[in-house]
């Protein structure tokens, strides 16, 4: 017998466009369905002229929040009442979240990234390098120096933007950051505790090798990467082989929603049945 029509239930969903292929409904719905929460999370094809009347639409059906991603991460902030410590560094919001009427902007792809190393390597007082400098990498820099890093090292082919991003994480946070353009096989140095790659080297169906020279990655380093399909990416294939700590980049996709999922609900979700949904449609 199929359940009563609730009209409790409270929404939430994703704006983007192309947004479609996005995983995350398949994601926070399950941790919804699994703890029983009157949640229904909608993924919807949003133009970037068309975002000003979406959001009026939230206001007015009362959405407990929503996710957004390209092209609308520092289109959306003019419209929200306040944002979070790390969205306001960084000038990009991924995560709405209505509190008491108010609709506040958060990033949650850092702190996804930070939830997922922290089991293996607490950031402060360590040396990072970080291939990228988009995105992806500006909000996992940005938590890394929230979280006390020591030093950042940012690693990008584009010169103009890996300085970009050294200078916001100088003149924002307390962690110092350098610049180093990439060319040809990189070298850890020996005072790196973390490597990350940012890039989107290696998403599916990408099969490109990261540029780095596999001789100085060594025992104890730990690697990341934050693509998360395929979860097993050819860099962290490389740097299992030379003996580091892995972690892919599913656990930050997974740790992110587990986090805008806490804010929308309150409730601490089950990350293994949000990890398994992920893992049903990325095989
Ligand atoms: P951006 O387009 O903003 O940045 C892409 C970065 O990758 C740039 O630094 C770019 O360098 C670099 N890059 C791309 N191709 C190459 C190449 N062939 N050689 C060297 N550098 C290259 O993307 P995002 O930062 O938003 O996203 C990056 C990836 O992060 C995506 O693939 C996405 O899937 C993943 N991601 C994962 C998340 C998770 O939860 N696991 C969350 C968010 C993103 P340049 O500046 O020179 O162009």
């Amino acid at each position: 017998m199929s359940e009563p029509f609730s009209c409790e239930k409270k929404y939430v969903g994703n704006f983007g466009q192309p947004v479609w292929e996005n995983p995350t409904e398949v994601m926070v719905q399950a941790a919804f369905d699994h703890h029983d929460l009157a949640f229904r999370y909608i993924t919807t094809e949003v133009p970037a002229e068309n975002l000003a009347a979406a959001f009026a639409g939230v206001k007015a059906m009362g959405y407990r929040g929503f996710n957004c991603t390209l092209p609308h991460k520092v289109a959306i902030i003019e419209h929200l009442d306040d944002l979070g410590e790390s969205a306001a560094l960084m000038g990009a919001v991924n995560c709405v979240v209505e509190r008491d009427g108010r609709y506040v902007g958060e990033n949650t792809d850092g702190k996804g990234f930070l939830e997922s190393l922290t089991p293996i390597i607490d950031a402060a007082g360590k040396h990072v390098l970080i291939f990228g400098a988009g995105g992806a990498a500006r909000a996992v820099s940005v938590e890394l120096a929230l979280a006390g890093a020591a030093a950042i090292t940012i690693v990008n082919r584009t010169v103009e933007r890996g300085e970009e991003l050294v200078a916001l994480l100088n003149a924002k946070t307390g962690a110092p950051a350098t610049f180093l353009a990439w060319s040809g096989d990189h070298a850890i140095p020996d005072d790196v505790d973390i490597v990350v790659n940012s890039t989107s080297i290696g998403l599916f169906p990408d099969t490109s090798r990261v540029a780095v020279d596999a001789s100085t990655l060594r025992a104890g380093l730990v690697v990341a990467d934050i693509i998360p399909n395929p979860p097993r990416t050819r860099f962290l294939e490389e740097a299992d082989a030379a003996g580091c700590r892995t972690i892919d980049g599913l656990g930050m996709l997974v740790n992110q929603g587990k986090i805008g999922i806490r804010f929308w609900t309150g409730v601490d979700p089950d990350t293994t049945v949000m990890r398994a949904a992920l893992e049903t449609i990325f095989a």
